[in-house]
């Protein structure tokens, strides 16, 4: 991992000896959604920070709030994290395996007058919390006595009081600059039904009472967030100084903001993923457009190719927007060297090879990858009837245009030269098969006709090849969208969705040695990109995602930069 901010801390931290040569990191999800490119960040961070420091990560599922929270998001939380290469050993935790201590904590600050249970109604709480410019007033419960105190917050454990009708809140200063600080909620009373505790609790932590007590009890030293948090720092560290020499914790953690990732043309937060996927927006979390972790996974992104992206962008301590072709440019690098070459026609035209033997077939030799000569080679067969592109015929074509056209030769990749004799159209005008003629003497690899054409298509033989659909995909924001939680317009981003996302290609044909692909495999299409077999892919029905075209547009970026 390349050096940033959080590395020099932990550098000065050994310096002073801080945690006796500890590096204990968490990352520390809400089961409340799929994990999308972002959380990658996060995951590659702390787990990298780890590793890099001989030191260990745990995985934690925050999940102090039932009523979002789901089992089906924890197993998919578990299967990406691991995807994506990562190890948490036995340290799988839940926030939730710590509501008992928390209750006891609670206590403790009751006993030390540092808490009380507050009968404001939600409201009355905001109205008596003041602005950024005035200060907040007293509760008028403030001042209960540490004995009333205990007796209705175990009564409030013990269900005598209805949701919402009660809190616990922090005693710390209603004056306080910062509004986090202005007595702040640490549980409230609500029935749901929690994931893994069933209805054993009515009441529930907040996160910033649950996340510093959740991080000392597993011995978190360096606790590491994004940079919304930066102001709940001062509660982070009141929470634990408070509760100093608590019998449950073993580390006295810090808590280390970064920026979070924005990726242009996609929306991350998870509300809006889900938003999506419950309005029907997209086909679920895993949808190839998806900027989420399963999203990409069956698109066909690769996770040396994510982990490579995340260490690229680095780690800053301002938000900024990252240019979602680097993403795609780190996909390219990596396939480049890994990914079959096949062809591919997605949009088929037919051509007769009118002086090639009717009955003839021929296998070719062809290389599968250039890149890395050790991939070796495969046969495709050649014979009369071949499809080619509609995009490299043109009738009436413009200057420098090196395809196929009246008159014109080109070179079928891995076959012979054609040259275009005849067009033949329909009753529409339509142009429904070109004639060609094809010279014997330029096979590829023992050409002795000494031509030279300019451009060179890929095709299939008619014949032989495989119907397959193919899936194009464009970004799932029309314009270069900002994310950030603040940003009120996004209420609204489903109008600036792209209603050309998805293209459906449903009679597309392919060499037959795609025959064998199997859901995930990857493949370059000659000329068209990479594409991914997708998960409902079959022997019988083949589906191809394409995860990128072969432009490149952030090497040209890059080059500028240089
Ligand atoms: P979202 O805003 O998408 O709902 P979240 O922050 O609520 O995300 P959590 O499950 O709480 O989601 O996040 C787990 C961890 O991942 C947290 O430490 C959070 O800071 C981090 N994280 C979430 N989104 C990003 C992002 N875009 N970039 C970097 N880290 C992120
Ligand atoms: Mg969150």
């Amino acid at each position: 991992m390349s050096s940033n901010f959080i590395q020099n801390i932990i550098n000065e931290d050994m310096r002073t000896n801080k945690y006796g040569g500890r590096v204990h990191t968490r990352f520390p999800p809400e089961p409340n959604g799929y994990l999308h490119i972002g959380h990658a960040k996060s995951i590659c961070l702390n787990f990298g920070i780890a590793a890099a420091n001989g030191g260990k990560c745990n995985l934690r599922f925050d999940d102090t709030n039932p009523s979002k929270e789901d089992v089906e998001f924890v197993d998919s939380i578990i299967e990406d994290v691991r995807w994506l290469g990562f190890d948490w050993e036995d340290r799988m935790f839940y926030a939730s395996d710590y509501f008992e201590e928390l209750y006891q904590c609670a206590v403790q600050l009751i006993e030390d007058g540092k808490a009380f249970v507050c009968d404001l109604s939600a409201e009355e709480i905001r109205e008596y919390r003041g602005t950024l410019t005035q200060p907040g007033k007293n509760s008028p419960y403030r001042d209960r006595t540490v004995e009333e105190n205990l007796q209705l917050f175990k009564a409030m454990r013990a269900g005598e009081f209805a949701d919402g009708s009660r809190v616990l809140r922090a005693r710390i200063d209603m004056a306080s600059p910062n509004l986090n600080m202005r007595d702040p909620v640490l549980y409230r009373i609500l029935r749901a039904v929690h994931h893994r505790t069933g209805d054993k609790w009515c009441i529930y932590p907040m996160y910033d009472y649950a996340h510093p007590i959740s991080d000392a009890i597993e011995g978190i030293t360096h606790s590491i967030c994004t940079l919304e948090f930066e102001d709940h720092r001062p509660l982070y560290d009141w929470v634990l100084d408070s509760l100093e020499g608590c019998k449950f914790f073993k580390s006295r953690p810090q808590q280390i903001e970064f920026a979070r990732l924005n990726l242009t043309n996609t929306i991350m937060s998870k509300r809006y993923l889900r938003q999506l996927v419950e309005e029907g927006f997209v086909e679920g979390w895993d949808d190839p457009r998806m900027p989420t972790i399963s999203g990409l996974r069956r698109r066909g992104y690769t996770p040396e190719a994510i982990r490579d992206f995340c260490d690229r962008i680095g780690v800053a301590k301002s938000n900024s927007m990252v240019d979602v072709a680097m993403l795609e440019h780190c996909i390219r690098e990596d396939l480049n060297y890994k990914a079959p070459r096949v062809m591919a026609v997605l949009k088929a035209l037919k051509v007769v090879i009118t002086n090639y033997p009717e009955k003839k077939v021929e296998d070719l030799d062809a290389e599968i990858n250039p890149e890395n000569p050790e991939m070796g080679s495969r046969k495709i067969p050649f014979s009369r009837v071949v499809y080619i592109e509609q995009d490299d015929f043109r009738e009436n074509p413009p200057k420098k245009y090196f395809r196929l056209a009246p008159g014109k030769e080109v070179r079928l990749k891995h076959a012979y030269i054609i040259k275009c004799e005849n067009v033949i159209k329909d009753d529409n005008g339509e142009i429904v098969e070109i004639q060609c003629t094809y010279d014997p003497a330029t096979k590829s690899g023992e050409d002795t006709s000494g031509k030279k054409v300019k451009g060179t298509l890929h095709w299939v033989s008619a014949q032989h090849a495989l119907e397959a659909e193919v899936r194009l995909y464009d970004y799932l924001l029309a314009d270069n969208g900002t994310d950030g939680e603040e940003e009120e317009e996004k209420k609204d981003f489903t109008q600036n969705l792209n209603p050309n996302s998805l293209e459906k290609l449903p009679k597309c044909f392919v060499e037959p040695s795609l025959k064998e692909a199997r859901p995930g495999n990857k493949y370059q299409f000659l000329r068209q990109g990479y594409f991914c077999a997708d998960k409902d892919s079959t022997g019988e029905r083949l589906i191809f995602n394409r995860i990128v075209s072969l432009r490149d547009s952030w090497s040209k970026i890059e080059q500028k930069l240089k």
